[in-house]
C-alpha cells in the first residue's frame, strides 16, 4: 500500500478518536478499516485529482460535486452496522467510491445518482475496479428504488432538508439509515436512524457535517414559492 494511503488510514483513526465523544465510536470496525485500506480512492477521482486522492478531505469530482472526506465515508459505513449480504441503498453515487467501500465489506449495493454523466462514469469505474455487482441507477434518489426494496440499510450522501418518506418506506424493520439533514449553508447534522417495528424512525444526531444538497425535481417556480 502506498505511504499516502497508510497516512489516510491513520488520519481516519485519529478523527474517529477525536470525535468519539459525539459519535460514540472511538474506533471503527475492523471490516470497515480493511475496506478503507483496500479500495483505491485514486481510481475514483478525476485524473487531475489523483495526487490528492489520499488526503483526508472531500475533493472535487466535476459537475459541482465532491467525493466525501475519507473519515466521513468510513464513519458513515461503520454507523450502518452491516452484515455480509445486507442489501444497501445509497443515494448519491458520485464517484462510486462509497459504493465500492460498501461492496468491499460484503454488502449488496444499489446506488442512485441524479447526474447522468456521473452515474455513467461510476458504473465504468466500479466495474473496472472489480465491483461489478454494484447496481447503479441514473435517477431521482427521493423516490428510492422500490423494485429492489426492502433494504437492510440506507445511506444518503447528499443532504435533504428532511428525511424523504419514500426511503423510510423502503427500509426493513430494524434497518439503519445514515443521512445528513439540513439546508446548504446552514448547519447540517449527520443522523443515524433505526426503523422501529411500527414503521417510525428513531434518530440520533451524530455529528455536524457539510454535504452538497440533495437536489429535488420540483419545478423552479414552485421552488421559488417554498424558499423565496
Ligand atoms: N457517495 C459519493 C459522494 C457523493 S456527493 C462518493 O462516494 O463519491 C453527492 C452526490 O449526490 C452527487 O453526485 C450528486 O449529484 C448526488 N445527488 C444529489 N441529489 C440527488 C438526488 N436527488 N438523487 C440522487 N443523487 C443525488
Amino acid at each position: 500500500m502506498a505511504e499516502q494511503h497508510k497516512r489516510m488510514l491513520d488520519a481516519i483513526a485519529a478523527d474517529a478518536a477525536d470525535t468519539a465523544r459525539l459519535t460514540g465510536r472511538k474506533t471503527l470496525s475492523a471490516p470497515v478499516m480493511a475496506a478503507m485500506a483496500k479500495v483505491r480512492r485514486d481510481r475514483f477521482v478525476p485524473e487531475t485529482e489523483a495526487p490528492y486522492a489520499y488526503v483526508n478531505r472531500p475533493r472535487p469530482i466535476g459537475h459541482g460535486q465532491t467525493i466525501s472526506q475519507p473519515f466521513v465515508v468510513a464513519l458513515m459505513t461503520d454507523l450502518l452496522d452491516l452484515a455480509p449480504g445486507d442489501r444497501v441503498l445509497e443515494i448519491g453515487t458520485g464517484s462510486g467510491y462509497q459504493a465500492a467501500v460498501l461492496a468491499e465489506i460484503g454488502a449488496r449495493v444499489f446506488t442512485i445518482e441524479v447526474v447522468e454523466a456521473l452515474a455513467r462514469r461510476a458504473t465504468e469505474v466500479l466495474k473496472k475496479q472489480g465491483y461489478g455487482t454494484v447496481e447503479v441507477r441514473f435517477g431521482d434518489g427521493y423516490k428510492g428504488w422500490p423494485e429492489q426494496a426492502p433494504f437492510d440499510a440506507v445511506i444518503v450522501t447528499a443532504a435533504p432538508e428532511k428525511i424523504p418518506d419514500a426511503l423510510v418506506a423502503q427500509m426493513k424493520p430494524g434497518a439503519r439509515m445514515v443521512v445528513p439533514v439540513g439546508r446548504q449553508g446552514d448547519a447540517q447534522a449527520l443522523y443515524r436512524c433505526v426503523k422501529r417495528d411500527d414503521g417510525e424512525l428513531d434518530c440520533r444526531n451524530v455529528l455536524p457535517v457539510a454535504f452538497v444538497p440533495m437536489v429535488d425535481e420540483k419545478p423552479k417556480d414552485e421552488r421559488k414559492r417554498l424558499w423565496p
